[in-house]
């Protein structure tokens, strides 16, 4: 059965992977978008969210691809019309707005699910699987990317809401979080913020378990995103942001693209929407709070785009 979904806040990552993911998948149909400026081609354009939902009741799904600071009003507002509600990662800008739509979606009694892109990558659920009777000794995650190359003029990244860094490290703590085989917590962290803005352009973070993880925004040229993990069994490596697997240093899963991430975030939204479930699993965000909370400060040279 064909679904019709609507798209709201049509801008970079809606363009990029939620249309031609949406597009290429015959259970679903774009059938409206909600954006400002933004618009997609042959598709019903709205500019208000209210105005959407009264027109267009046929539209069973919504997926909000705003950036995490507008989004709560959207998503409450579209679940209190029984809508079901896909957001993208970060799902909030805060853990309590996420409990309030969790509370709102169940007692709607429809579908909500907190997207991790990352999660989906191709070497993800081998690397879990491998690492489910291991022994971790030590892990380390470097996700080093250049914000002007993933974010030009994004200053929405450095204000209040936008965690900085962890914008991008969040998907390195999804994909830690979903393969590691003991839970960890954060123990210390060190955050570096540019003299003009209000979240952290670079964070070293330690946690429990030997674990530990290096974010940075100012790396130019070829980007790192990779987690390698020494076990009892000898090493694991993910790289290309979970799409390679290496085991003992030979690679047994390789692939380059993160195209195939989207498709499968939309599978699995047709899966929980079927079976009336919802997905929320709060834990990348959780060490990202925690870092927030407990990370000592050091001010570096002013960031401009
Ligand atoms: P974006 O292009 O800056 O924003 C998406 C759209 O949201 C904008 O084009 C804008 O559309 C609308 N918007 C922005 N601010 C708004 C506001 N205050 N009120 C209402 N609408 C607003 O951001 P993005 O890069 O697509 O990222 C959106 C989300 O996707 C973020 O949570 C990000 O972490 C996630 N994500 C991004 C990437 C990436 O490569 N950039 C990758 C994976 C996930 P209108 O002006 O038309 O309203």
């Amino acid at each position: 059965m064909t679904r019709k979904i609507a798209l709201v806040g049509i801008g970079k990552i809606a363009l990029d992977q939620h249309v031609p993911a949406l597009a290429a998948d015959p259970d679903w149909e774009l059938a409206a978008t909600v954006s400002r400026h933004g618009r997609v081609e042959g598709v019903e354009a709205f500019t208000d969210f209210a105005t959407f939902l009264e027109a267009r009741p046929d539209v069973g799904v919504v997926s909000l691809c705003l950036p995490p600071q507008p989004r709560y009003p959207y998503a409450e507002a579209a679940l209190r019309a029984g809508r079901h509600l896909m957001l993208e990662k970060p799902p909030g800008q805060t853990l309590a707005e996420v409990h309030a739509l969790q509370a709102l979606a169940a007692a709607q009694g429809v579908t909500l699910y907190a997207t991790w892109h990352s999660r989906m990558a191709e070497a993800v659920a081998p690397a879990k699987a491998w690492l489910a009777d291991k022994v971790v000794k030590r892990a380390h995650i470097t996700w080093r990317e250049d914000v002007r190359k993933w974010h030009p003029g994004q200053d929405w990244v450095f204000e209040p809401g936008g965690m900085g860094v962890f914008d991008p490290g969040i998907n390195a703590l999804s994909v830690l979080t979903e393969i590691l085989p003991m839970p960890v917590h954060l123990t210390a962290a060190t955050l570096t913020f540019p003299e003009n803005r209000q979240t952290p352009i670079a964070a070293d973070l330690t946690f429990s378990g030997g674990v530990t993880a290096d974010f940075d925004w100012r790396q130019e040229g070829p980007q790192t995103w990779n987690i390698e993990v020494d076990t009892d069994a000898g090493p694991m490596a993910l790289r290309l942001g979970g799409n390679r697997l290496e085991i003992g240093g030979a690679e047994v899963v390789g692939e380059d693209t993160i195209m195939g991430e989207y498709p499968k975030l939309y599978r699995r939204m047709t899966e929980l929407v079927d079976s009336g479930a919802s997905e929320v699993d709060l834990s990348p965000m959780v060490h990202v709070a925690d870092a927030l909370t407990l990370g000592r400060r050091l001010v570096t040279d002013p960031f401009r785009f």
